[in-house]
């Protein structure tokens, strides 16, 4: 299940229900900490990033043992998230267990809001850490979704210098002045958002906590929101 991007304000009450009926609580520490006072009586089991694998089979032996598990993911967990992993350790193992997803707010939604619209024409979200995906599938997806004209949400920047490479890509395909908005805890303590350009983007301020979007060919600014148009102006005369 997912927690949305941070404060309790944007936890969907779904969310809160399956965390106030589980007997179990599985997730990485930082999210752990960040719905502890939905813990009380709880056991829970915190481990660190890189040990998804063991959260997710500590959630499923819990869970065999008869217990109601609710393994955490922030934001959404189908991206990026706990969910493929517990569901494909499932279908691997064969064990019968029921189970429900239950959605979340994820940062690429958490990140446009905090930013306007840049989300308001077709948009992909693009995973940048190498450790499960080679980079070479990541920079040509990248060149993919730059060519299909796709506003995009970057997660994971964990690698500067493969960021790097994929806004060239962008603005390859791109001018430079194509908005680029960078959200840092979006919904947390330390919420930082800018705004910049393709050709400006100060990559000092970009960590594990960052989400860029980088608007399409259509993209604009006004009065510090950026502006994905729909496409209302092509059909219809504005009032
Ligand atoms: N399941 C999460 C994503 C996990 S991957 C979700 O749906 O949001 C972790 C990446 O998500 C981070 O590196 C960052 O790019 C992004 N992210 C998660 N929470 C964020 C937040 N509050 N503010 C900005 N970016 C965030």
């Amino acid at each position: 299940m997912g927690v949305g991007p941070g404060g309790p304000d944007l936890r969907t009450p779904a969310a809160v229900e399956a965390i106030r009926r589980a007997d179990v609580v599985v997730g990485y520490k930082t999210y752990i900490n960040l719905i502890s006072d939905l813990l009380h009586g709880k056991e829970v089991f915190a481990a660190g990033m890189r040990e998804e694998l063991l959260r997710a089979s500590v959630a499923l032996k819990k869970a065999s043992e008869g217990a109601t598990v609710a393994v955490v993911s922030d934001g959404d967990p189908q991206v990026f998230g706990m969910a493929p992993l517990v569901l494909e350790l499932m279908s691997r193992s064969g064990v019968h267990l029921n189970v429900e997803v239950v959605p979340g707010v994820t940062a690429a939604l958490a990140a446009g809001a905090l930013l306007g619209s840049p989300l308001g024409n077709d948009f992909a979200v693009l995973n940048l850490s190498p450790l499960l995906t080679p980079r070479e599938v990541i920079l040509r997806r990248a060149e993919a979704v730059a060519l299909a004209d796709y506003v995009v949400a970057l997660y994971n920047p964990i690698d500067v210098d493969l960021l790097k490479e994929v806004i060239l890509v962008f603005r390859r395909h791109r001018a430079g002045g194509t908005p680029v908005g960078v959200v840092k805890n979006a919904y947390r303590e330390g919420q930082r958002v800018w705004l910049t350009t393709l050709d400006e983007i100060d990559y000092g301020v970009v960590d594990m906590r960052t989400t860029i979007i980088v608007g399409n060919s259509e993209t604009y600014v006004w009065n510090g929101f950026i502006i994905t148009p729909r496409g209302y102006h092509r059909k219809y005369a504005y009032p």
